[in-house]
């Protein structure tokens, strides 16, 4: 449908700051309280009240803007943005439009090609949100109201260049944008709670061309997997437009996610944004920087090449591992626990992670220490106990307190891999077998499968598999 086309697309992403406190008052930060329980006359902006800049947000924005390889600002300023709402009382909202906090950030994806490609981020700016409006029935009167919990709330919003070209490609910056953000610990990061909002900047082009169109943008998407279903339909819809003559206008379009369609939304009286006289400039120190760049973790980047260098892990195997902060943490301390590598990065995956999340717990909240959890792998490596009683020792292990030892002597689980009790048991499966035994020597290697699950069924399930094949293979010559 967009043969011959090409999207831009660049994306504005609005991140609410994990501050304790609202950006220029001391309320709790808590927009999801009791509606306007955490409000004073700062945050409800009445006249005469003059806002006091947190410092605290401006070290969670620095991080934001740390862990997005961007430039800080040594002097940023604050701006009124003049706009006419019901969730602005005020008229205006501080933000800073232009002299933003930060400038020229990248990250780097893996699109749609498999190539690594750079996307850069025009720049970073703090602002305070706005309220909240919730609208209800009452009776059949359909009402607004206004929540000013938010009010006041630390953003940053985040605006990249555009320098994405497809629906995949702008949810794999998203996902590698939150990882980011998630590490330095300035944020959730969750759309669908609202601590990250994304609006998409859509325009189409013929392939091969560097022309820039009028472009629309989408907003109300709440989570990632929204954004590239929007981009793709908003994508189809103007190339539509321009194969039927019709020329595209820039405007706002909602994205309706029942239907999947976007469609026009009502225009807001947007006014100029004038330097505000009440907030002084913001400056930020070198040494005070320092400090800052001191308090970053090490980044998923860099935990990745340590990971593949350091432990042997493939790059998939590390790119899982360091994808959240409590995942690298779990494993390297299994590793403390001397749990082999690989086996630990290919068990939290594939067994550990998806057990937790059947039980809505997570690595944090888990009664299994990493302790406990690599005594299971040691033993696992060590071939004392095979893959399937490994599995069912990680369920029992997640129900008790016991050490991964105690269950499996409790249980019968530990393995026989002595070739002497090995070779009587395969001697006799095979002699009572005589037409499975006939059928692979002409040939059928299905055979093999049939004698093996006899000879373990006979082992009651804890012969080790590789001597087990290693003697049938020999035997059946
Ligand atoms: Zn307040």
């Amino acid at each position: 449908m967009t043969q011959g086309f090409q999207a831009v697309i660049g994306l504005e992403i609005h991140v609410q700051l994990n501050c304790a406190t609202k950006m220029f008052c001391n309320c709790p930060n808590r927009p999801g309280d009791e509606p306007n329980r955490n409000t004073c006359p700062i945050c409800l902006w009445l006249p005469g009240n003059l806002p006091r800049f947190s410092q605290e947000a401006l070290e969670k924005a620095t991080l934001a803007c740390l862990a997005l390889n961007c430039q800080i600002q040594e002097k940023s300023a604050f701006d009124q943005k003049v706009y006419y709402y019901p969730d602005l009382p005020k008229g205006y909202q501080l933000s800073q439009f232009h002299r933003p906090l930060a400038r020229n950030g990248w990250l780097d994806i893996v699109g749609e090609d498999g190539n690594s490609q750079r996307i850069r981020i025009q720049k970073i700016h703090m602002e305070e949100d706005v309220a909240r409006l919730v609208h209800e029935k009452e009776g059949r009167t359909p009402v607004s109201l206004v929540d000013f919990n938010r009010a006041g709330t630390p953003l940053v919003e985040i605006v990249t260049e555009p320098d994405l070209h497809s629906p995949r490609d702008a949810m794999e910056f998203l996902r590698v944008l939150r990882t980011q953000l998630r590490y330095s610990e300035c944020s959730q990061c969750s759309m669908e709670q609202g601590s990250m909002r994304v609006d998409a900047n859509v325009s189409v082009r013929p392939l091969g061309r560097d022309l820039l169109n009028p472009k629309v943008e989408i907003k109300n998407m709440n989570s990632i997997r929204h954004v590239g279903d929007a981009i793709a339909f908003e994508m189809d819809r103007q190339v539509e437009c321009v194969r039927g003559g019709e020329p595209v206008v820039m405007h706002t379009r909602l994205w309706e996610p029942d239907a999947r369609i976007t469609v026009p939304m009502r225009g807001k009286f947007e006014g100029p944004c004038v330097p505000d006289p009440s907030v002084p400039p913001v400056v930020v120190e070198d040494s005070w920087l320092q400090e800052i760049i001191q308090k970053m973790p090490e980044m998923p980047g860099a935990k990745v090449e340590r990971f593949v260098t350091r432990y042997g892990l493939t790059h998939e195997e590390a790119q899982h591992m360091s994808s959240e902060r409590e995942v690298s943490g779990y494993f390297e301390k299994a590793l403390d626990h001397e749990a082999p590598p690989r086996l630990a990065a290919q068990w939290i995956a594939t067994q550990l992670l998806p057990l937790l999340k059947e039980r809505e717990v997570s690595l944090e909240t888990t009664s299994l220490d990493p302790g406990r959890f690599a005594g299971l792998l040691f033993m696992l490596g060590r071939e004392e106990i095979n893959v399937n009683a490994a599995r069912d020792v990680l369920k029992r292990l997640l129900e008790s307190t016991a050490t991964a030892a105690e269950i499996v002597d409790q249980c019968g689980y530990r393995q026989v891999s002595g070739a002497e009790e090995l070779e009587a048991l395969v001697d006799r499966v095979l002699a009572e077998n005589p037409s499975a035994v006939e059928n692979f020597r002409k040939g059928a290697s299905k055979a093999m499968g049939f004698l093996m699950g006899q000879a373990m069924q006979a082992s009651k399930g804890k012969a080790n598999p590789r001597v087990l094949k290693e003697l049938m293979t020999k035997k059946l010559g």
